[in-house]
């Protein structure tokens, strides 16, 4: 039996309902040498971000992938009561992200070892709790790989041989999304299990075509961010003339309680694919159809494991 893994336990994906495949919770800066569960109030926290957890709420959301990675802020205790307090699916994640947000003793693993760790939370529990990640989070520099990325990314396609999760990898331009696809298929994942994170930042038609055709998913995740939203319109429009609607993610990149500013700073609502994208898409004429693809059809396919 199929099934997606929240972080209130395992749930068949047809109880996803609409997801936000990627949005943030909390983030804390400071880097892996200083984070930790000491530079936030859990209290505080829960206050700040409940409201902006029903706001999607109220738009029809029922699960929300939070892609915040270990020692970038990922507190799944936090996550946890969260989603008892909301009703809200969970999503949290294994993996790591960049410098300086990778700790010390990574650099000199192999990436056998990384993803044992990774692997034990999804057996044993992440930070002795019974919350066990529902995918795998990892993130590439721009540009050739350096070493420490090349290895994140070799030991979340070990993980996901384990686990069967899903990877979503932070990618900003195509060198870098090419060289982690090669290292996916080097280890033997299928790139279908693969999803190149902030997609939409290489916008030009023929770019989006060289990755669509190596069979990954294409995250189009900063919706009501910095990117206009006739670039997204466009790339929905282009997923659909090459009739790839079913290998796109769609999702705001937002939220988020930010560690370290009074009361969290600004929070960045998770409803503008609601507000504005859908809107757009419709006065396009494009139906009921697409957007049920996009936001519960995929997510559920792209995150079911088994
Ligand atoms: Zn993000």
């Amino acid at each position: 039996m199929p099934s997606i893994q929240t972080v209130r336990g395992a749930i068949d994906p047809q109880e996803l309902g609409v997801t936000l495949s990627h949005e943030h919770v909390m983030v804390d800066f400071v880097g892996a040498a200083q984070t930790g569960p000491h530079r936030w109030n859990v209290d505080e926290v829960v206050e700040v971000m409940v409201p902006r957890l029903r706001e999607a709420q109220q738009q029809g959301v029922r699960t929300l992938v939070e892609c915040t990675p270990a020692y970038l802020g990922r507190d799944v205790r936090l996550l946890r009561r969260l989603s008892d307090e909301t009703g809200l699916h969970l999503v949290t994640n294994t993996g790591l992200y960049k410098e300086p947000h990778i700790p010390r003793d990574t650099f000199s693993l192999s990436p056998e070892e990384l993803s044992e760790r990774w692997i034990a939370e999804c057996t044993d529990g992440i930070d002795d709790t019974d919350v066990r990640p529902g995918m795998i989070k990892i993130a590439v520099n721009p540009g050739h790989l350096i070493p420490v990325q090349g290895l994140i990314v070799r030991a979340a396609a070990r993980t996901h041989l384990a686990t069967g999760l899903a990877v979503a990898c932070h990618t900003n331009d195509a060198t870098s999304a090419h060289e982690a696809l090669d290292l996916i298929e080097a280890e033997g994942m299928d790139p279908g299990r693969y999803i190149v994170v902030h997609a939409h930042n290489m916008p030009e038609p023929h770019a989006q075509d060289l990755l669509a055709a190596r069979g990954c998913w294409l995250s189009y995740d900063n919706i009501g961010g910095s990117t206009p939203l006739n670039v997204y319109v466009r790339l929905i429009v282009q997923a659909l003339e090459r009739g790839r609607q079913d290998r796109v993610l769609i999702s705001h990149d937002a939220g988020w309680y930010r560690v370290g500013e009074p009361r969290g700073g600004e929070q960045r609502p998770y409803t503008a694919i609601f507000q504005e994208f859908l809107p757009a898409l419709r006065a396009r004429g494009l139906d009921g159809d697409l957007e049920r693809r996009l936001l519960v059809e995929n997510p559920a396919r792209a995150l079911a494991v088994g």
